[in-house]
C-alpha cells in the first residue's frame, strides 16, 4: 500500500544526537513547575489592572501581559515538541493539556484589555502608538485605532461579546462530523477489509489502479452525501453568522470584513480569481495531457492525484538531501547558506521517523531560541522538497526573531507560506538545471501539480466562497442543491472536458474544512504566486536578495501589503498573477514534449 517501502523504524536512543533536535535549548525540564507558578502569579498582576486601565498605566499592563505570554509560549513549545518526540509518553501529553488550559485561562484573564484600550480617545491612542514608550505595541495599537469606528456602544458590545461565545459553533459541528461521526465506509486492500480514513483516502487516490481509486472516492463521497442536507444547513448557518458580524461591524461585504482583519484590499482577491480564471484553458490542456499520460479511456476527478511519472526508486540519505537543498538555496547568499548549515548541526532538526513520533513535517518554535523542524525523512524526492519547505519557514522565523522584538516578530499566514514556497521553487529550478529523462519529467510534473493544487484549486475554492457569501448577502437561500449545482459548474470550468464531472464531485464543498474559516484558502494561492515571483526575481538579479532579506526580517512589524512591497510585489495589480500563470504554461509546454501516450 505504501508508495515507498517502509524503512525499518529505529528507536530514538539509537539515533545520533546530530539528527535530533535540542529541545533543551528552550528551557530546562526541571523548571516546568516554576514556569507554571510564575504564569499563575502573572495572571493576578494583570487582573489588578481591571477597571483601572488608563493611557498612563497601560504600558505596565502591556509589559506584564507580554512577559506572561512569552513564558507561556516557551512552556507550550517545549512541551509540544517533547510530546511529538514520542506520542506514547503520557507525561508530556498531559502537560500539553495543562498548558493549553492555562493558555485559555490567560486569554480570559486578558479579555478586558483590548476593549478597554479601544475605548480610549482616538487622539490618545495615536499619541501612544507614536511614542517611543509604546514602540513594541505600535502595530497592536494601530489595529485598535483602525477598528475604532466599528465599535458600538458599551451595552451593544456586551451583547455582541455574548453572541460571539457561541456564534462560531458551526465550525465545531462540522469538525465533530468530519473527525468523529462521518462514515467513510470500508474498502478492500489486498483482500483485507479496512476502515477508510481521511489519511488513507489521500494515499488511495495515488494508487496506480483506477478501480481502487474509484472505490475509495465513492466510499468517501457516500459518507458526505448521506448527510448533505445537514451539512448544507450547517455551512449556510456559518455564512449567516459571518454576515451578521459583517453588518455589526459595518462592512460592505463578508469578503471585505474577512480581508480587513489583515488589512488586505479586496482587489487582491478579485485579481487572483480573474487572472487564474483566464488561464483555465491551460489547465484543461494539462488535464488532457494527464489523461493521455495515464492511458485512460475515461478520466474522473479521482484520477487527478496519481502521479503521472514515477519517482526514482533509490532513496536519498538525509545528509545528501540536505546538501542538495543547501546548494539549491545558494542564490539566497552566503549568510543564508551558513545559517542553514549551522541549523543542521545545532539541533534545529529532528530528522528520522522513530517509534510513536508524530508523523508529517512542520516548523515551530518560540522567540529567543532557534526554530525547530520536525521531519520524518525517508529519502523520496518529496522528502527533499519537504526539507526545503520547512527550512524556509524556520529561516523566516530566524530572520524575523533576530530583527524584531517579541511583540512584532510573529508573522501572519498571508506571508508565511511565501518563504517556504520560495525555497521549493528554487529547489525545482536547481534540480531542473541538470535533470534529464524520467527525472526531469518527474520534476516538471511535480511542479505542475504543485501549481495546480495550490494555485488553481485554491482559487476555485475562493470563487466558491464568494458565491456562497454573495448568496446570503443578497438574501437568498443557500441549499445543498444550489451549492452542488454551482460547484459542478465551477469544476467543469476549471478542469475542462477531458475529465468527467460526475455527480459526486459537485458535493466536494461539503467536505472542505477550510470553508469554515471564511476567505482563508486564497492565501495559499497568493502565497505560491508571490513565491514564484520572488524566486524568479532572485535568479534574475542577485541584488533582489537584499530586499528578500528585508521581507524575511519584517515579521509582523508591518501589514502584509507593506511587507510585500519590500520585495517589490503589489498584489493589487494583476502582473504577479500573470507571472505565476505563465510559469505554469511554460512548464506545461516542456512537459508536453516528454509525454507519449496512446
Ligand atoms: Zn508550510
Amino acid at each position: 500500500m505504501e508508495i515507498v517501502k517502509k524503512l525499518e523504524i529505529i528507536s530514538r536512543e539509537n539515533i545520533d544526537k546530530l539528527y535530533k533536535w535540542k529541545v533543551e535549548d528552550i528551557m530546562r525540564e526541571e523548571d516546568i513547575p516554576s514556569f507554571f507558578e510564575d504564569i499563575k502569579a502573572g495572571f493576578a498582576e494583570i487582573i489588578a489592572f481591571s477597571g483601572k486601565l488608563n493611557p498612563d498605566n497601560c504600558i505596565e499592563c502591556f509589559l506584564v501581559q507580554s512577559k506572561i505570554s512569552y513564558k507561556l509560549e516557551k512552556l507550550y513549545v517545549f512541551v509540544h515538541l517533547k510530546s511529538d518526540e514520542d506520542k506514547s509518553i503520557t507525561k508530556y501529553s498531559e502537560l500539553l493539556d495543562k498548558v493549553s488550559m492555562l493558555a485559555v485561562e490567560f486569554s480570559t484573564v486578558c479579555s478586558f484589555i483590548s476593549p478597554t484600550v479601544a475605548k480610549f480617545k482616538k487622539q490618545e491612542l495615536i499619541k501612544m502608538r507614536d511614542s517611543e514608550k509604546y514602540s513594541y505595541f505600535s502595530m497592536y495599537i494601530d489595529s485598535l485605532i483602525r477598528n475604532k469606528k466599528r465599535l458600538l456602544s458599551t451595552k451593544e458590545e456586551a451583547v455582541l461579546a455574548n453572541v460571539s461565545s457561541f456564534s462560531d459553533e458551526f465550525d465545531n459541528i462540522f469538525g465533530m462530523f468530519d473527525n468523529v461521526d462521518v462514515n467513510l465506509g470500508e474498502i478492500e486492500i489486498d483482500g483485507e477489509k479496512q476502515k477508510l480514513t481521511h489519511g488513507l483516502y489521500s494515499v488511495m487516490l495515488q494508487n496506480p489502479n483506477q478501480e481502487v481509486r474509484k472505490k475509495a472516492y465513492d466510499a468517501v463521497y457516500n459518507g458526505y452525501i448521506s448527510m448533505v442536507n445537514t451539512l448544507a444547513a450547517n455551512y449556510a448557518g456559518n455564512v449567516k453568522q459571518e454576515y451578521f458580524w459583517t453588518r455589526m461591524r459595518k462592512y460592505k461585504s463578508c469578503l471585505e470584513k474577512a480581508l480587513d482583519g489583515k488589512v488586505i484590499p479586496v482587489s487582491v482577491y478579485n485579481n487572483l480569481i480573474s487572472v487564474v480564471k483566464k488561464y483555465t484553458p491551460h489547465l484543461h490542456e494539462y488535464v488532457a495531457l494527464r489523461k493521455k499520460a495515464l492511458n485512460l479511456n475515461e478520466m474522473y476527478m479521482y484520477d487527478m492525484y496519481v502521479p503521472i511519472v514515477k519517482d526514482r526508486n533509490n532513496l536519498t540519505e538525509f545528509d545528501a538531501a540536505y546538501k542538495i537543498v543547501t546548494e539549491a538555496l545558494s542564490p539566497l547568499g552566503d549568510e543564508y547558506v551558513k545559517t542553514l548549515l549551522d541549523a543542521k548541526k545545532d539541533g534545529w532538526i529532528d530528522v528520522f521517523e522513530t517509534k510513536n513520533k508524530r508523523s508529517g513535517a512542520y516548523s515551530f518554535g518560540v522567540y529567543g531560541t532557534h526554530p525547530y523542524v520536525l521531519l520524518n525523512h525517508r529519502g523520496t524526492t518529496h522528502d527533499i522538497f519537504t526539507i526545503a519547505h520547512e527550512m524556509g519557514h524556520a529561516m523566516h522565523s530566524y530572520y524575523s526573531n533576530n530583527a524584531q522584538c517579541y511583540e512584532k516578530a510573529g508573522y501572519v499566514i498571508f506571508v508565511a507560506e511565501i518563504a517556504s514556497t520560495v525555497n521549493e521553487v528554487l529547489l525545482i529550478k536547481h534540480l531542473l538545471k541538470t535533470a534529464e529523462g524520467e527525472e526531469r519529467k518527474y520534476l516538471l510534473s511535480y511542479y505542475i501539480d504543485m501549481i495546480r493544487t495550490t494555485l488553481f484549486r485554491q482559487t476555485m475554492f475562493a470563487e466558491f466562497e464568494k458565491f456562497a457569501h454573495g448568496t446570503i448577502e443578497s438574501n437568498e437561500a443557500l441549499s445543498a442543491e444550489n451549492m452542488t449545482e454551482y460547484y459542478s459548474k465551477l469544476n467543469k470550468e476549471y478542469y475542462g472536458e477531458s475529465v468527467i464531472t460526475d455527480k459526486n464531485i459537485g458535493y466536494e464543498w461539503a467536505r472542505i474544512p477550510h470553508f469554515y474559516r471564511d476567505f482563508y484558502v486564497y492565501q495559499y494561492a497568493t502565497g505560491i504566486t508571490c513565491a514564484i515571483n520572488i524566486a524568479n526575481m532572485i535568479l534574475k538579479d542577485s541584488s533582489a536578495v537584499n530586499s528578500y532579506k528585508k521581507f524575511l526580517s519584517a515579521g509582523g512589524s508591518m501589514y502584509s501589503m507593506d511587507i510585500l512591497n519590500l520585495v517589490g510585489l503589489d498584489l493589487t495589480k494583476k502582473e504577479p498573477y500573470e507571472v505565476a500563470m505563465k510559469e505554469f504554461c511554460a512548464t506545461l509546454k516542456e512537459l508536453k514534449k516528454t509525454v507519449r501516450g496512446k
